[in-house]
């Protein structure tokens, strides 16, 4: 039973793009509390929706091997759902360290746009902090040592300095996250066959 409870759900938004992978344990849980709806390919691409009172009418009519019983009812595990309240989730950003900003940058200084070690490149706020610069995602980049030192305690404009990039949060790109080939599932083909055309592109993609 645990094992069932354990497999991998594909969790759809409310635009029915696959964004995220969870358990059929927590996937049950969503259905019961209303927050999902279970998807169901009836026949070759003809998906139906089903809450937790039609699943669960579903799962005794047409018994499925795949199925959890509990005291007193049986429900099968889905592999799809549908988010009714995507806000439920907890929404994923990119944390603020040090790490994710040398990613972002991909360890190139950002005013000569070559690429170092890590030991190489410093943290530089693009406004200084001692004049008001905070140090957030839009005024923190990489810098090697040598334009570094060059712009010294000035702003890039003073310094004669020029961003390659302007500096931003990086976007949440779920489906980059997800392997789904990992877990790849007929009945999620569709969906994650849509993914790949709607993902939002980023700089890193080959
Ligand atoms: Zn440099």
């Amino acid at each position: 039973m645990s094992s069932v409870l354990n497999q991998h759900v594909l969790v759809l938004n409310r635009l029915w793009q696959a964004v995220n992978i969870c358990t059929a344990r927590r996937a049950l849980t969503l259905l019961f509390q209303g927050h999902a709806q279970v998807v169901l390919d009836r026949s070759a691409g003809s998906f139906q929706t089903y809450n937790f009172n039609e699943w669960h009418g579903l799962s005794e009519q047409e018994p499925h091997p795949e199925s959890v019983r509990t005291v007193s009812f049986l429900i099968r595990v889905p592999r799809v759902i549908l988010l009714i309240v995507y806000d439920h989730m907890p929404k994923k950003e990119v944390k603020f360290t040090r790490h994710n900003i040398f990613e972002r940058d991909k360890n190139m200084c950002q005013y000569c746009g070559k690429t170092f070690d890590r030991k190489d490149l410093n943290l530089d706020h693009v406004i200084p902090r001692d004049r008001g610069g905070p140090t957030t995602w839009e005024n923190i980049v990489c810098s090697c040592i040598e334009c570094n030192t060059l712009k010294a305690n000035r702003t890039p404009q003073e310094a004669h300095l020029h961003l390659i990039r302007k500096p931003k949060r990086p976007k949440w790109r779920p489906f980059v996250q997800i392997n789904f080939s990992l877990h790849q599932h007929d009945s999620w083909k569709h969906f994650v066959d849509l993914a790949y055309w709607n993902v939002e592109l980023g700089e890193d993609v080959r």
